[in-house]
């Protein structure tokens, strides 16, 4: 048996139907089952003897089985294990719902431990589903972990199928299960062994100790994650990069044309810029900060010195909808500028300056659109997911001995909406040349992350705060807002439209369950965009003209309801969250949320940017349907947090890791979640990390390390 041995291999008598089940849970390998951890652990009765016992209560017996056997009920279909334990003073009955294999492992006069409460019908004392172990397997235990399950795969089934494997691997002497984590490590934050971390997770004999183990495989998974993006960043360092030429003369006419003067956070981060400029290898940065903090404003004036040096720049956008914006931000400040920017989306190209009028946009067919791109003619090349296909081809450069692609910057917004391949592959555009030089990249995002998240996901990544919004911007008047204060909240929404602004709302899903289908009652009482736009329109403002928005709707719907709100042809418009990222319309100064519980604070903080677009006073009306305390209170802290990196903290306490939007994407899991939530474990694995590379950057005496990386960097690679 290995750790990569796969399940199907090892484990004798699965039927198909627990084969499916361990599919459908992602379990391949030896590995993927024992990191299968328990994610409670059943507390066992007190040992008592049958004759004494009554019904009500937990207890554990030792006895031997008798009459075991099989039943499946007619009726229902349903697979019944029955057997009955003798304890020599006694008799009980045990049933096992669902668990017809319970029949195959346990056999009549076999000695066992079982656990459960005691119940009680017309043929006497019973327990149901009762834990068990086969008492010569192991001493009676305080508590049995319990898992995840899936149909087919009980806890009982892992609990042995765990314990068999891990008998085998602690047995063999090839050493299968030899830590990653360096000794001296584990030893300076007192964390068990890997051999001693996988006994206490599965089969603890005190809860701490489980609490241990958890904690070390936390702290693995972060120090593995901080450990190779530290290693790719080292490696990118050693790399070239285009030169790009810093004219201060030609940069202060450029900041000179914007309508307003930089923020310190903002004249901060450029100056990181050109001094990753500077520095002749790739500039690698991260760039955070709330909506409307200024972020494109910067990366213009970047891209702004990158086409003036000579080279290309290709910027992409999670959405049409905000690469169409960006778009028509960059033709204000780069108008005039002699530098031709493009727009790339799947509805089709357009170009700036148009031959014919310096001052607008042209639309032009694809082909051309290539061509242009193919032969430099277009400097800042904007665009959705469509830049990373392959007839997408940057200019190259002649220069006396080797060819130059002229694709020197890479800049992408809301990067955590893209995928690391997708990142990547616009890095690396293909590129016959014959010089390897690696683009700068600066990378976009106004979701707020706590700091330990940011220091782990980007740990590759230098990482610049845009922490300050520009002045002049009002602060948001935010409202909790509970069902018997709606009318109030709609008179005021009504005193906004009335002025001439506009408002959003925004519901947590697109339309109600249909009619006969199985739904929780958590979802039951989700408010549906369908059913709000119908109620609002008929009900409460028919005098208003109010359009939907969301995800599922053709491109050109979208587009068309985007242009008649932006044209201020629409009052309200009625939307799932997809408008959380990057609408601008500035004379919408209103933004209801709807079942706001079902939102993250720092979610909601993004979702209410929307209406921070201007130098009216904006409103926030956040309702919810909740009248718990503690979600009431939850929410109160968007009134007094000062900014999205503060909520996203208060998301992390008080919700726990689990619970920040977009868990899946950081490609993190539970466990290691649980590391962010604890700063100190997040500092100590960068820390040990930055150690080891400062020595050893080819990790030639952590062989297994080295392996380990290599391992998940060639997995990104072929995804
Ligand atoms: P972000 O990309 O961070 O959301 P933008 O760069 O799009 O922010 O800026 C939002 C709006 O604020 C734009 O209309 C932009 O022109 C304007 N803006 C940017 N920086 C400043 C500033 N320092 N002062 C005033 N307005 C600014
Ligand atoms: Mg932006």
């Amino acid at each position: 048996m290995r750790l990569d041995s796969l399940l199907t291999d090892e484990l004798t008598r699965l039927s198909d139907y627990q084969k499916k089940a361990l599919k459908k849970l992602k379990l391949e390998t030896i590995q993927d089952l024992l990191w299968h951890f328990p994610f409670r652990y059943e507390e066992l009765g007190e040992h008592k003897i049958i004759s004494d016992t009554e019904a009500g209560g937990k207890a554990s017996f030792q006895g031997k089985i008798t009459k075991i056997k099989l039943e499946k009920t007619w009726q229902k279909k349903m697979n019944i294990a029955r057997a009955v334990l003798d304890d020599g003073t006694g008799k009980i009955n045990l049933v096992w719902f669902h668990q017809p294999f319970v029949a195959n492992l346990l056999k009549d006069g076999e000695s066992v431990t079982v656990s459960g409460k005691i119940q009680k019908n017309k043929n006497g004392l019973y327990l149901a589903n009762p834990f068990y172990t086969k008492t010569y397997e192991a001493k009676p235990r305080k508590f049995l972990a319990v898992y995840s399950e899936t149909r087919g795969l009980s806890s009982q089934w892992f609990r042995f199928a765990i314990q068999k494997i891990l008998k085998n691997l602690l047995s063999n002497t090839d050493n299968l299960l030899e830590d990653i984590i360096p000794k001296n490590i584990l030893k300076k934050y007192n964390l068990p062994s890997l051999k001693n971390a996988l006994l206490y997770i599965h089969t603890p004999k005190e809860l701490k100790n489980a609490e241990a183990a958890r904690k070390r495989f936390a702290f693995q998974e972060i120090f593995l994650i901080q450990l190779s993006r530290l290693l790719k960043r080292e490696k990118q360092k050693k790399q070239d990069s285009f030169d790009i030429k810093i004219n201060g003369k030609e940069l202060d006419n450029f900041l000179k044309k914007f309508s307003f003067e930089m923020t310190k956070a903002q004249k901060k981060a450029l100056e990181s810029i050109l001094e990753d400029f500077k520095k002749g290898e790739p500039m690698a940065r991260f760039m955070e900060g709330d909506v409307g903090s200024g972020k494109t404003a910067v990366a213009a004036t970047a891209i702004f010195l990158v086409a003036k040096s000579g080279y290309q720049t290709a910027y992409m956008a999670p959405t049409e909808v905000l690469a169409k914006q960006i778009f028509d931000s960059f033709l204000s400040y780069f108008k005039g500028s002699g530098i031709k920017i493009g727009l790339l989306t799947s509805s089709g190209c357009r170009k700036f300056p148009s031959k014919t009028k310096p001052n607008e946009a042209t639309p032009i067919s694809k082909a051309r659109f290539l061509k242009w791109v193919g032969e430099g003619e277009i400097d800042i090349i904007i665009g959705t997911h469509s830049l990373i296909q392959d007839s997408v081809k940057f200019a190259l450069k002649n220069k006396k001995i080797y060819l130059e692609k002229k694709l020197a910057f890479v800049v992408i917004d809301e990067q955590h909406r893209f995928g690391t391949n997708q990142r990547a592959a616009l890095i690396n555009k293909k590129n016959e040349t014959d010089k390897k030089l690696i683009p700068h990249f600066l990378s976009m995002s106004a979701t707020p992350i706590p700091r330990t998240l940011a220091l782990t996901v980007y740990g590759d990544l230098d990482i610049t705060l845009l922490d300050e919004m520009p002045p002049g911007r009002k602060k948001i008047a935010t409202e909790i807002v509970p069902p018997n204060k709606r009318k109030m909240a709609y008179e005021k929404i009504k005193e906004e439209i009335e002025k001439g602004r506009q408002a959003y709302v925004i519901c947590p899903r697109i339309a109600a369950p249909e009619e006969g289908k199985a739904i929780s009652l958590l979802t039951a009482n989700m408010k549906a965009v369908k059913e709000e736009h119908k109620k609002l329109s008929e009900e409460i403002f028919p005098e208003y003209k109010i359009e939907m928005l969301y995800g599922k709707m053709l491109a050109k719907e979208k587009e068309k309801v985007m242009r008649e709100f932006e044209d201020g042809k629409i009052n309200i418009l009625v939307a799932t969250s997809v408008i959380e990222v990057g609408v601008n319309v500035p004379n919408a100064t209103t933004i209801i949320i709807e079942g706001a519980e079902r939102f993250g604070l720092a979610q909601l903080h993004q979702l209410r940017g929307r209406v921070l677009r201007s130098t009216y006073q904006p409103y926030c009306f956040v309702f919810t349907e909740s009248k718990t305390q503690r979600t009431l209170d939850r929410l109160k802290a968007l009134k007094t947090a000062k900014n999205g990196f503060e909520l996203a903290e208060y998301d992390l306490q008080f919700r726990g890791a689990g619970e920040l939007s977009g868990k899946k994407q950081w490609g993190i899991s539970d466990v290691g979640m649980e590391a962010i939530k604890n700063i100190k474990m997040v500092e100590a694995a960068r820390i040990e990390s930055q150690k080891i590379l400062e020595k050893d950057v080819e990790l030639k005496k952590y062989p297994l390390l080295k392996k380990r990386i290599n391992q998940e960097n060639s997995n990104i690679h072929f995804e």
